[in-house]
């Protein structure tokens, strides 16, 4: 099959003249099929000319220049090949109509909200400074107590409003005034590239999906935007929200799913039949779980993911990819992504699930597949999540079974391999280095931590403040946020989000899904717990080291229940030592501190059972240390401390 190179497939407008090339190297005819608007139940639908594109043979590619103004009408191409005829939208679209059925000749010049030329990427030094927060566009703003305007509840815009609060009460802050005062540096949205499972001609229908299902990928969803039919809106209110979002000094990660698309009647195999779909025989593979795989290690479909997430980051300024089963995608093709992106940028951050629904069906060997058994053939700028961490500190993702927040000390062995984001010969090792390991206990698959906590606990009271649950959560965040590597949280896992017990609300209306902002006051504390220990974490460089100088120094003492652990640091202006202890023991326990330089002879406490943050609450003289029942205790040796504090 001959390959094209250059990354100019797709529409490209001039106020004079619009050229249209597509790759299609078994096509015996192309047409271009212009319109009016994006869909036939429209008022003004229209359809206009049609043009035949020629065939260069060297390359598979068609193309014709069609003179005049064809800004913002609306496209099909009509391929045929072994005597069929398909209507297509373009795979290569940068904008669409409605549902995504017809591309559109856009100029993206236009698009640009005001401003958009001094918006700036937001990045962060190494990626281990990166503390994400994911969240679905609808999730963040969906509910009425977000007090998010009317009109822009679920949707892109909600991201431009400041100053909201809690039921507009004007006391407490939420959306992004909340985030700033959060601390994370990152929020990564579930998919907001086109997808099929939300019809956007029916706004009022209420219909929700994650979006794991892609029909475009090179354009925004337009059921979060204002006007699905104009394909220019969407665009400009993507934008409108990424500026808004960096104006804070906060980076946007988008979730991309280069595994499989919508289904397999998809402009892909409507413009090359049989040709981006991995295939045994005539049987199509199903490593993703959905139906279909997209064949990452075939030219054009590899050139296609790399030209894909380099055009996210240019036009819109996108600061990070999640890659979804990116077990998936093969090893090849992560590190030219890897490469690609280092063009614009080496802090655009890229990480991704190790894993598939099934890699037996994946196509590819096991050795070419990104996960984590292949972490070393990876950049170690291509981080995967730590799975094994994640259900050693909390059991299973969706059944009853406990880990060591709620007692269970069978896998302490992960826990601690955890905390050095599996990159410690001594202890499980996986990752090359911390960059290469995302650290997290919740995402949006599967229960919410706190749903999780409940069904452990055998408990449906899902609005309960029983402290001993609160404690559970105190200890994972704890743990994901004083380890080596990424931290990342599912949005609102620091206000004890609840689905109700749904493990997978993939599809449930937004009462299920939608961050009740209720919570943020009812369960402050433990939000201020969060917000304290992100700020622990900005301020200890060594909790954010990207190479194993921290792995290497950090000294573990453990009675196979109680975990303590010392961590040096010698980066001028900062604390000199720190010291942080769990114990998920319902009896105090008793450690003593050990470290591979000098210990101090008395510490400062700064986070314990009740609360956590950089201040002083109070002091303990020795190293052998009590811990309470279910707490954490996080220590600054006292002579760093006070000087740090008098610097200030
Ligand atoms: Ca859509």
């Amino acid at each position: 099959m001959m390959n094209y190179n250059n990354n100019d497939l797709g529409c490209t407008y001039y106020f004079d003249r619009t050229v249209f090339k597509v790759w299609s190297p078994d096509a015996t005819e192309v047409r271009v099929q212009l319109f009016k608007t994006g869909s036939d139940n429209e008022p003004d639908a229209q359809k206009l000319e049609s043009y035949g594109l020629k065939l260069d043979s060297q390359t598979g590619v068609w193309s014709v220049t069609v003179f005049g103004d064809l800004k913002n009408l609306y496209y099909t191409y009509l391929v045929t090949v072994n005597g069929v005829t398909r209507e297509t939208q373009d795979v290569y679209s940068k904008a669409v109509g409605v549902n995504g059925r017809r591309s559109m000749v856009c100029d993206m010049e236009s698009t640009n909200p005001v401003g958009w030329d001094g918006d700036k990427h937001i990045y962060v030094r190494n990626s281990t400074d990166a503390i994400i927060w994911e969240v679905h566009v609808g999730d963040f703003s969906g509910s009425p107590s977000s007090g998010v305007s009317e009109k822009n509840r679920g949707k892109y815009l909600a991201f431009t409003e400041r100053g909201t609060t809690l039921n507009g009460e004007g006391r407490i802050k939420t959306c992004v005034d909340y985030l700033l005062d959060l601390g994370v540096t990152h929020v990564h949205l579930n998919p907001v590239y086109d997808f099929d499972s939300v019809d956007e001609s029916r706004p009022e229908s209420g219909q929700y999906n994650w979006g794991y299902d892609p029909s475009n990928y090179n354009v925004p969803e337009g059921s979060y935007s204002s006007n699905p039919f104009d394909g220019n809106v969407r665009i400009n209110e993507f934008k409108q929200m990424v500026q808004a979002l960096h104006s804070v000094g906060i980076g946007v990660v988008m979730d991309v799913v280069f595994n499989h698309t919508s289904s397999t009647d998809s402009c892909f195999n409507r413009t090359v039949p049989d040709y981006y779909y991995r295939k045994y025989g005539d049987r199509l593979l199903n490593s993703s779980g959905c139906g279909n795989v997209l064949a990452s290690e075939k030219e054009m479909v590899r050139s296609y993911i790399v030209n894909s997430v380099v055009y996210w980051a240019n036009e819109y300024h996108i600061d990070g990819f999640r890659f979804d089963l990116m077990g998936c995608i093969d090893t090849t093709t992560m590190n030219l992504v890897r490469l690609a992106l280092d063009e614009i940028d080496p802090r655009i951050l890229v990480y991704g699930e190790p894993w598939s629904a099934n890699l037996g069906d994946n196509g590819i060997a096991f050795e070419d597949a990104s996960v984590k058994e292949n972490a070393h053939k990876l950049s170690s700028r291509i981080a995967m999540f730590n799975d094994s961490f994640r259900n050693a500190l909390k059991g299973n993702n969706d059944d009853a079974s406990i880990g060591y927040i709620q007692g269970n000390n069978h896998n302490i062995y992960y826990v601690i391999s955890g905390i050095l984001a599996c990159s410690s010969n001594t202890f499980l090792k996986w990752a090359k280095k911390p960059t290469q390991c995302v650290t997290y206990n919740s995402a949006h698959d599967n229960l919410t931590l706190w749903d999780k906590l409940m069904k452990s606990s055998n408990r449906d009271d899902y609005d309960t403040t029983d402290e001993h649950i609160i404690a559970m959560n105190k200890l994972s965040a704890a743990l994901v946020f004083t380890s080596q590597g990424i931290p990342f949280i599912l949005g609102g896992e620091e206000m004890a989000r609840t689905k109700y017990g749904n493990h997978n609300s993939y599809n449930s209306p937004l009462s299920v899904n939608a961050i009740d902002w209720n919570r943020a006051r009812k369960y402050k504390e433990l939000v201020d717990y969060y917000k304290g220990l992100i700020a622990i974490r900005k301020s200890f460089s060594p909790l954010r080291e990207p190479t194993t100088v921290t792995v290497s120094n950090t000294y573990f003492e453990t009675n196979g229940r109680a975990i303590a652990y010392t961590v040096p640091n010698i980066t001028h202006g900062e604390w000199d030592m720190m010291a942080i202890l769990f114990n998920n023991g319902h009896e105090p326990a008793k450690i003593t501190l050990k470290s591979h330089t000098t210990l101090p002879h008395s510490w400062v406490v700064i986070t314990d059972y009740e609360s956590s943050g950089v201040e002083e609450r109070k002091r303990i003289d020795g190293n052998d240390i009590n811990i309470p029942p279910m707490s954490v205790l996080i220590l600054i040796d006292d002579k760093s401390f006070d000087s740090v504090k008098k610097q200030k």
